[in-house]
């Protein structure tokens, strides 16, 4: 066994009392401890020693020459003597031992009056106290900002007997009073939340193990009402001179209550507390080059929406759900949020504000690491939710930044994985991108398109298109549908598919949908008034599923009837079939109140998304357009032959009208019409076109296909 060797200086001017101390302490019968003592017998030798302060103790004798124990004492202590001094005092010194201990001696013996037992545990006494104080100074330095005194609650744990001591301020975090809860470890045990539990105790262990130089834990504690509370425990262990704890003693803090660095609604860290962490693993990333970590920026796709048709209520209940997820899919093993003082935390949820979190991974280097994490979490919350009784949908966009030495600032890597995460969004959504540098020129580019398309509204910036739609069979013209292009200032005309995706994210859509519909109608009447041979063609207009997530939506609607003096019976609506699977009570409501009205309602692209044939009778329908897709090549694919002929059949049985989009060529219009299909569009009979060519249309009375 290894001895632990304590080095004692014995500062006395008489040569006999060194060799009996010596002697002593030589006998002293403790395997694990042994004694050096080093003898000083001049007042300036002993200065000299103070200062120097490598001894672990200090036996000074009262009278020493001239000089007065108590003043060596004192000068000693001035000098920042932190080791123990045991004053050694003769038998008449009556009332010197009391002024010693109180001018700061550890202890005091009386000469010839000692054993060699009482000296040594005099000694290790002494030693064991000052490294307490020692380390309780530290800490209190450490933690004195935290700690705010009084708001703490003390611990104070021995471990022979594994009684601990919690101070009333303990308990009444808990909201135990004073006389409740025993003193015993499982006490303290027994309310730790069951995830957390493990890691708890690895923690400790590794402090007693001497692996952390202090414990330090943030973890979730059962309070008297069942509730969990977020705790922060930093303790110290106290070792005896032969290196065993024998103590731990430390403070608790209830972090629920510090709404500082926790969001109120998630109960996760905030966006200052995520900096504090991400700031310490940027820095440390700059001289660790072992270490490794990744930041992510995860926003919710179409969280406006539903704040905006729900209410807040749900839009808090489903951030809170996909709070608890993006914990859950995080967190390996038991463990919760790992954090102590050498370690940071192994990934870190923080929220942000709004649908926007932000999750710091360390250990991760590699993208492929990260992708996985990504996909982890992109699978998590795109599982169904059930909030309040209704199932909702989500999806997160999500940006990943890898920390490199490169990155000097925190705000450095959040804005990449920011942009990466924008990059990721306007990619199409529910993805995650890494941040690689051509990602600046592409946002810069988005960035500037949503700024040009902040003023195209007002600037009369946009133009309406109409596509002719026909009778399959005579050729005659029956209506149009209404297509939105962009006239751009230095770009020129920009298509739908380029700037509707972005009015969508940006929700100009809303405003930009409203000008459609009032231009359409008011477009068609004025066409009705002068072209008396086309009193009844209608118009189509497309509607984005963010419009109709607007109760309002329908008022407008009736308003812009009224002011254009279109019969409803005129106007009709198109949507996507996602929109209405997808969306909501309201949603349907609204396409109901309008076929009330008397509009109609088209089922746009229809077969491109999920929806199962037999559920479109439970759907406020009219009309049905197979997609352009089916058309485009049926003649050669028999599957899109099957599918056409089936939707065609499907949609006589659900008494739906049918319109076959895209059709460019003779064959397909044959095949077409001996499917029975009535009505189409496409190129073949005319692109989308300018309200100028439309009127030299309708002026010519032309049929734009020749029934045969
Ligand atoms: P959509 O509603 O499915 O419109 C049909 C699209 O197919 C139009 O593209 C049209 O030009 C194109 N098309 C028509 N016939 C043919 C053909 O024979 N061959 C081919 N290859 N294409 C044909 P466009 O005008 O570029 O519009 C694209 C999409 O943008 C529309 O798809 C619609 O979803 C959206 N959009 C257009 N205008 C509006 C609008 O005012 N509001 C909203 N929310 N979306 C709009
Ligand atoms: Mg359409
Ligand atoms: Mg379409």
């Amino acid at each position: 066994m290894n001895k632990v060797c304590i080095n004692i200086l014995l500062i006395d001017d008489d040569a006999d009392d060194y060799l009996i101390t010596e002697g002593l302490l030589a006998d002293v019968n403790n395997p694990s401890i042994c004694f050096k003592v080093d003898w000083c017998s001049d007042y300036q030798e002993a200065l000299a020693a103070f200062h120097e302060d490598a001894y672990d103790v200090y036996l000074m004798d009262y009278h020493m020459g001239k000089h007065n124990g108590l003043e060596m004492l004192k000068e000693a202590l001035r000098l920042g003597v932190q080791k123990p001094i045991i004053m050694l005092t003769g038998l008449g010194d009556v009332e010197v031992d009391t002024q010693a201990i109180q001018a700061g001696a550890a202890d005091y013996l009386v000469k010839g009056q000692f054993s060699e037992d009482l000296l040594e545990r005099s000694i290790r006494h002494a030693i064991e106290r000052a490294q307490m104080q020692r380390a309780l100074r530290e800490s209190e330095e450490r933690y004195a900002l935290a700690a705010k005194g009084a708001n703490d609650g003390l611990w104070d744990w021995k471990l022979s007997t594994g009684e601990i001591y919690f101070s009333s301020r303990w308990k009444a975090m808990l909201g135990f009073d004073e006389d409740e809860l025993e003193n015993r470890l499982e006490t303290w045990f027994e309310r730790i939340h069951a995830d957390d539990k493990g890691w708890f105790k690895e923690a400790i262990d590794r402090h007693l193990e001497g692996e952390s130089s202090q414990f330090e834990i943030e973890y979730r504690m059962q309070a008297k009402d069942g509730a969990y509370r977020r705790m922060l425990t930093r303790g110290l262990a106290v070792r005896n001179p032969a290196g065993k704890v024998y103590r731990m003693t430390g403070w608790q803090t209830d972090l629920s209550t510090r709404v500082a660095s926790y969001d109120a609604l998630t109960s996760l860290p905030n966006r200052s507390l995520f900096f504090e962490r991400l700031n310490r693993a940027v820095d440390r990333r700059k001289w660790d080059h072992g270490f490794s970590y990744a930041v992510f920026f995860l926003d919710l796709d179409g969280f406006k929406m539903v704040n905006d048709s729900l209410g807040h209520a749900m839009g808090d209940s489903l951030l809170l759900e996909v709070a608890s997820r993006l914990e859950r899919s995080l967190r390996a093993g038991d463990s919760f949020i790992r954090y102590d003082h050498e370690h940071l935390p192994s990934s870190t949820v923080a929220r942000f504000g709004g649908d926007e979190f932000a999750i710091l991974l360390e250990g991760i280097s590699d993208h492929e690491a990260a992708c996985g994490v990504a996909e982890r979490i992109q699978t998590a919350l795109s599982q169904p939710y059930s909030v309040a009784g209704q199932q909702l949908f989500t999806t997160a966009s999500i940006g990943i930044a890898i920390g490199q030495e490169k990155y000097d600032s925190v705000e450095d890597i959040l804005r990449d994985s920011d942009i990466a995460m924008y990059s990721a969004k306007a990619d199409g959504k529910a993805r995650h991108a890494i941040f690689d540098n051509h990602m600046y020129g592409r946002i810069k580019e988005r960035l500037s398109l949503e700024n040009d398309l902040r003023l195209a509204l007002d600037g009369g910036q946009f133009r309406l298109f109409y596509q002719p739609i026909v009778d399959l069979l005579s050729g005659g013209l029956v209506g149009f549908e209404a297509l939105i292009r962009w006239q751009h200032p230095t770009k020129g005309l920009v298509s739908p598919n380029d700037f509707i995706p972005v009015a969508e994210d940006t929700g100009q859509i809303i405003a930009i949908g409203l000008w459609v519909i009032e231009e359409a109608s008011r477009q068609l009447k004025a066409w009705h008034e002068r072209f008396p041979h086309y009193q009844d063609l209608s118009v189509s207009v497309n509607l984005s599923s963010k419009q109709l997530a607007k109760a309002s939506l329908f008022d407008e609607i009736v308003n812009i009837l009224s002011r254009t003096g279109l019969e409803p019976k005129y106007l009709n609506f198109e949507v996507t079939e996602t929109t209405i699977l997808e969306h909501t009570d309201l949603a349907r409501q609204i396409l109901e109140q309008l076929r009330t009205l008397g509009c109609r309602v088209k089922i746009d692209d229809f077969g491109t998304g999920y929806s199962s044939l037999s559920r479109l009778h439970s759907m406020p329908l009219d009309v049905l357009k197979i997609d352009r897709s089916f058309v485009m090549n049926f003649l050669d694919k028999s599957d899109n032959a099957g599918i056409v002929e089936t939707i065609i059949q499907l949609a006589r049985t659900l008494k739906l009208e049918v319109v076959a989009e895209g059709i460019e060529t003779q064959a397909q219009l044959q095949r077409l019409r001996s499917l029975g299909c009535r009505l189409g569009q496409g190129y073949l009979f005319a692109s989308p076109k300018d309200t100028s060519i439309i009127e030299e249309l309708l002026s010519a009375e032309r049929l734009l296909v020749q029934a045969d």
